[in-house]
């Protein structure tokens, strides 16, 4: 049944829609009244959604009050923490939108080496609370990612070589389940419900807070290395030839773009946490040498300064985008992001390249739900354009997908999906689809929380 707030020909619903508000402790927004319109807003602009009703909570009873109220009311229900999912899942039509971003607290125990992060807190604010005390986890490499989408789907960043993903530096969630019940889920309680939330995203409930053990880290050698489109062959095998060799301590992200000024190129970022960065700069000197750089930035620095130097989100472009994996970057998956590179329907479109290696490579498949353990490229092809129609975007996107599936792995990271194909949620978790299944049919069999990549409950 569709709730309309301003219809004056559903009293029982305007009399539902009155207690709701009365029972919210935090603050909840109706369509038209003030601040919608700011509420509703997205980076991407492709994304245009007029949720019914937003949710800012102000503790986990409020959430449970919203959970309670879509349920009743059979409504659609998304969930925000940092808003990045590119698709928009954190937004919905006509439902209830429980808006987490101002949620966003972050506490440190720098004695037991733990922090405490509501899930609308950003890498940003997470990364420089960290660091205040010389400590850091793996988190995104963005800054303003949120610490809720990211840690669900399994975070990949500049510290998983060393320290494995995101997920394997949980301790802890605190989560409101369908059933209103706000539970912890731990390797000792609902042991099977926290294996789930390590990769399942946000299929299980809403995550009001969760527990990271922090390592100690101050300095890092990092930044940027801009190589000219006409040697980004030469730069993409450095590149192979520096992640084959690579510590856990180096980490690296390639991107395929059009910097301002620049030109088309080749743009790879760089990140070593090992203890002698000089053994750091000698790994480095390779891909420093493949071509003529047009811009090198890498150098010592504090690893929060990674983040503060982060770029800031473009505004009004629309985005849509593809993404696969890669096991090996070969001769002719290489040939195929140049071709790619050099057919980008505009300058704002993006090819990704980013490794997972070392220490997230060494966690077994089935030990969270998150199953693409191997080391290899998670690539995204993210067409950005300004006006005009989207078809000729989307083509392209698709095209590098094409291109590139000759050399492809099986299943994508979940956090890359816009809005996931069944298809591919289920290449995601491979072996472990029936058992995430089982305990969605646990948690929430109804499949309220399906304004994701969504595992359907299964008994
Ligand atoms: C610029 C940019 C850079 C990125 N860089 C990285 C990177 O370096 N590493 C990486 O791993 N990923 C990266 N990502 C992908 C990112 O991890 C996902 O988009 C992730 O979903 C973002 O989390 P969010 O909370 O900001 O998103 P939101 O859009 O708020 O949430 C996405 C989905 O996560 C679920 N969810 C979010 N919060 C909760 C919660 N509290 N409880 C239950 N479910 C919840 C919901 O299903 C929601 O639809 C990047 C994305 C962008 C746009």
């Amino acid at each position: 049944m569709a709730v309309h707030p301003s219809s004056e020909t559903f009293p029982l619903e305007l009399r539902a829609i009155g207690n709701f508000r009365r029972r919210i402790a935090g603050e909840l927004i109706l369509r038209g009244e003030p601040g919608y319109e700011e509420a509703r807003q997205h980076w991407n602009a492709q994304v245009d959604r007029y949720p019914g009703f937003i949710v800012r909570p102000r503790d986990a009873g409020d959430i449970a009050t919203a959970i309670a109220f879509a349920r009743a009311f059979d409504l659609p229900l998304a969930v925000r923490s940092g808003g990045h999912n590119g698709a928009g899942l954190a937004l919905c039509d006509d439902g209830v939108v429980v808006d987490l971003s101002r949620f966003d607290a972050v506490t440190l125990d720098p004695t037991r080496r733990i922090a405490r992060a509501q899930p609308g807190a950003t890498n940003g604010k997470f990364v420089s609370a960290a660091a205040a005390h010389g400590l850091a986890t793996t988190t995104g490499n963005a800054a303003g990612v949120g610490l809720g989408g990211l840690t669900l789907g399994g975070g990949i960043g500049w510290l998983m070589g060393k320290h494995g993903l995101t997920i394997d530096n949980v301790r802890s969630f605190q989560i409101v389940t369908a059933d209103g019940q706000l539970r912890t889920a731990s390797a000792s309680e609902h042991p099977e419900l926290f294996w789930a939330l390590r990769g399942g995203g946000g299929n299980f409930g809403i995550v009001t807070e969760i527990e990271y053990q922090l390592h100690p880290l101050e300095r890092v050698l990092a930044g940027r290395v801009v190589i000219p489109l006409a040697d980004a062959r030469a730069g993409l095998q450095a590149l192979r030839a520096l992640d084959l060799a690579a510590p856990d301590e180096l980490t690296t992200m390639a991107r395929l773009v059009t910097p301002p000024r620049i030109g088309p190129a080749l743009v790879v970022d760089v990140c070593y946490s090992g203890d002698d960065l000089a053994a750091g700069e000698r790994l480095l000197a390779p891909l420093r040498a493949s071509g003529l750089p047009a811009a090198d930035s890498v150098a010592p620095m504090a690893y929060a300064n990674l983040y503060a130097e982060a770029e800031p989100m473009p505004v009004g472009l629309r985005f849509s985008g593809v993404t696969t994996t890669l096991p090996v970057l070969s001769d002719g998956a290489v040939e195929a992001l140049l071709v790619a590179a050099a057919s980008r329907p505009t300058p704002f479109a993006t090819i990704m390249l980013q490794r997972l290696h070392g220490a997230a490579s060494r966690v077994a498949t089935e030990a969270t739900a998150f199953a693409l353990r191997a080391p290899q490229y998670f690539l995204t092809a993210t067409a950005a354009w300004q006006s005009g129609p989207a078809e000729p975007q989307l083509a392209w996107a698709g095209g590098v997908k094409e291109l590139l599936r000759p050399y492809a792995g099986s299943g994508s990271y979940v956090n890359f999906l816009g809005r996931g194909e069944p298809h591919e949620v289920r290449d995601a978790y491979g072996p472990n689809l029936a058992r995430l299944a089982a305990i969605k049919a646990r948690y929430d069999p109804e499949n309220i929380f399906r304004l994701n990549q969504n595992i359907p409950p299964q008994r």
